[in-house]
């Protein structure tokens, strides 16, 4: 982190003189500001994207010739080597970029999350594609894959999420029901893996996409220490067979910081904020123990 760096030799100070306060600051914290800023217009996060969905491409081609390759975890034994291939898409802010709906909760000043307004913003039905998302589904549904599409939009709004793709311009199998939304079934949770199970069982799965843990594995609200561990149990998926875009405005990332609570206030979820901030301080290299 450069400007800490800077600052600490300007004072003469190492990383120990500078404390990490037990509290946060009073007045406000527009604690999404920086994030919401990045994913609407850094060329960083557009590139992001295109990497994933470029690399994917290449990918794809390998996954498709190797009958032995599978990409979900819900595929356990051989029998999948005959199933037509297909690919599994979470949708907000891995294909369809939701930024202006936060960057309107910034702008009004409604917190970090609004019902109300994501309700509008869904039925709108006007979030644009992420780059490289439209180029490489289309690659996939023209090289005879089914692409799936596996969101945490409940129900009630799916026929407009399905409105929002074919407005962006996303491919649909004909006669095949491929986009899945939260609580259409009974047993369709906000855990995506009841889904994928379901996919699994008539389709070999080929690559994963998303911008959450919980696109790929079950579990992952789980404490922060054990969502590490459950990616790096997965280290040789990483990129090869499931690809993550990168999501700094929200996700289970967040809320597994605030533990099992997860319905505390805005001001006690800022104060968690800021004991993780102590946990990051402690990651530091030799000299921030000095
Ligand atoms: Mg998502």
């Amino acid at each position: 982190m450069p400007r800490l760096s800077f600052l600490s030799c300007l004072l003469g100070i190492g990383w120990s003189a500078v404390p990490v306060p037990a509290q946060p600051p009073s007045g406000p914290v527009q604690s999404n500001l920086n994030s919401v800023l990045w994913a609407g217009t850094a060329v960083e996060h557009d590139a992001a994207l295109l990497q994933t969905y470029n690399q994917a491409k290449a990918l794809l081609d390998r996954a498709l010739r190797d009958r032995n390759w599978t990409a979900a975890l819900e595929q356990k034994d051989t029998a999948f080597r005959s199933l037509p291939p297909a690919v599994i898409m979470d949708i907000d802010e891995t294909i369809l970029d939701n930024s202006p709906f936060e960057a309107q909760l910034l702008a009004k000043g409604a917190g970090t999350f609004d019902p109300i307004l994501w309700q509008n913003w869904v039925a709108e039905a006007n979030a644009p594609p992420l780059p490289g998302a439209l180029e490489f589904t289309h690659y996939a549904h023209q090289h005879g894959v089914t692409v799936f599409y596996v969101t945490n939009r409940e129900a009630r709004h799916k026929a407009a999420a399905r409105a929002n793709l074919d407005r962006a311009g996303f491919p649909f199998k004909k006669g095949v029901e491929t986009l899945y939304c939260q609580g259409e079934r009974p047993d369709w949770g906000a855990d995506k893996t009841t889904r994928r199970a379901e996919i699994a069982a008539h389709y070999r799965i080929l690559l994963l996409f998303g911008d959450d843990l919980g696109d790929f594995m079950s579990g992952a609200n789980s404490p922060s220490a054990h969502r590490r561990e459950m990616s790096d149990s997965n280290r040789e998926n990483w990129g090869v067979r499931w690809f993550i875009v990168p999501n700094a405005m929200y996700g289970s990332w967040e809320t597994s910081l605030y533990g099992p609570a997860g319905d505390t206030t805005e001001e006690q979820r800022q104060k968690l904020k800021f004991e993780t901030l102590r946990r990051i301080f402690t990651r530091a290299g030799p000299a921030a123990k000095e």
